[in-house]
């Protein structure tokens, strides 16, 4: 056995959300082989090469964040609180028009210095720029993703097609790459920036490849207003009358303005969702119906969207506001319980990622995608109801200790493959040389 971790509350999320109040984990090959209550045997313990005393901690599934664009990751906070429209044309496109190779490079890792430091291992990246370097890094510092060249279609045909292409070669060569750490996906952008002939094209694409799609869809009001303007139908019944929907996995990033047809519609595929809610709050865009869209059985999991409309991507807190807007948003208290919102952030991001191994679950046999944290600290207190803490009382610093199919990345907060000091330097010194071409 590579590793045992012993004395720990593990949350399991499995089927029977099952928590093992003080009991032991071991990882072999990337996987867990063994799981279980009380003390691992003297044997388990000896034939372990690390172990790992987890009195006062917990061990939770590592967190899944199912929609992003990391490349953003210098507007952090250079823009707020301004309309959308203006918001894009006067602050964000201006300074994306500036981005190059450096400066995306490094609002990556700093990004993922972020995720991993709050939990998570694994995200999706939906960018049009640099995306091998962005693999290429994944591949060495060793968490997972789901990456997709992201494409908008309101330029010719001409470039239409060879953005497809730099998709699809893209897609085709990172797939199940890094010992199946990274995986591909299609993304057309959205219905209002992508002319409907153009996403069956890119839709065909990704059935030809096996692929899954990703897209924003209903995020504003105005843009399923404009739509229902021009084509007479919500995006999502224009899609499925498109009959993209057929025989492929979708996973659509918002979904806030939609009503009980379009719910059904979601149901009746099925089509995985991605709730950015704080996004959607900060952009003013609205609150996505998630109660009733649970309630439907639709596989709803977390995103935190880019840090220029979050501001942050920590999916603990994502987590806590996913719960807390839905009951208010109802009125009800009873919408969203603290075990369906860590479900949201562990092992629906799984599913709607479609990824294999039982990740966003710890069981015997399930990929070694495991988070620490430290539970002993005041605000965790008492200690026995973990489900609770983690969704309402848990900050992403709490995390101590993250794995990705058993290799350790964090260790009592210092990053293992991430130098962490060099990368928030690097970005603050990219940002400075945006702002003098601006
Ligand atoms: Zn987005």
């Amino acid at each position: 056995m590579d590793t045992l971790i012993k004395n720990i509350t593990i949350i399991t999320m499995n089927r029977d959300q099952k928590v093992i109040q003080s009991g032991y984990l071991g990882v072999e090959n990337g996987k867990i082989s063994t799981i279980g209550d009380g003390e691992a045997s003297i044997e388990i313990e000896e034939g372990a090469k690390q172990v790992i005393n987890g009195k006062g901690k917990w061990a939770l599934p590592g967190l899944i964040n199912t929609h992003g664009h990391i490349g953003m990751g210098l507007l952090r906070g250079h823009a707020d609180d301004l309309p959308l429209h203006r918001w894009l044309e006067e602050k964000m496109w201006p300074f994306e028009g500036q981005l190059d190779r450096e400066a995306v490079f490094a609002a990556r890792q700093l990004a993922m210095v972020e995720m991993v430091k709050s939990g998570t291992t694994t995200f999706l990246e939906m960018y049009h720029l640099w995306m091998d370097d962005l693999a290429e890094e994944v591949e060495r510092n060793g968490m997972k993703a789901v990456l997709m060249r992201s494409m908008i279609g309101l330029c010719s045909e001409e470039e239409q097609k060879a953005k497809l292409q730099e998709a699809v070669a893209f897609a085709k060569a990172w797939n199940r790459q890094a010992n199946g750490r990274i995986q591909t996906m299609m993304a057309p952008h959205a219905p209002y920036t992508c002319p409907p002939a153009f996403i069956e094209r890119i839709t065909e694409a990704a059935r030809e490849e096996n692929l899954g799609l990703h897209m924003h869809i209903a995020e504003t009001k105005k843009e399923v207003e404009d739509h229902v303007n021009l084509y007479g139908m919500h995006p999502l019944n224009h899609l499925k009358e498109l009959g993209v929907f057929e025989n492929t996995h979708w996973l659509l990033a918002h979904c806030v303005h939609i009503g009980e047809e379009q719910i059904e519609l979601l149901k009746s595929y099925p089509i995985h969702v991605s709730h950015n809610p704080m996004s959607n709050l900060k952009l003013g865009s609205g609150i996505a119906p998630v109660g009733e869209m649970l309630a439907k059985g639709i596989n709803v999991a977390l995103g935190t969207d880019s840090v220029a409309s979050n501001n942050h991507l920590d999916l603990i807190e994502e987590m806590r506001f996913a719960a807390l807007l839905q009951k208010g948003r109802n009125l009800d208290p009873t919408v969203l319980p603290a075990e369906e919102a860590l479900m949201m952030a562990t092992r629906n991001g799984a599913l709607a990622l479609g990824l294999d191994g039982e990740v966003g679950t710890l069981q015997k046999g399930a990929e070694a995608d495991v988070i620490l944290v430290k539970a002993n600290e005041a605000h965790l207190q008492p200690w026995s109801h973990p489900f609770s803490h983690a969704v309402y009382a848990l900050k992403g610093a709490d995390v101590t200790d993250v794995f990705v199919q058993g290799v350790q990345l964090m260790e009592n907060r210092q990053l293992k493959t991430l130098d962490e000091e060099k990368i928030v330097a690097e970005a603050n010194k990219h940002y400075e040389r945006m702002l003098t071409l601006l």
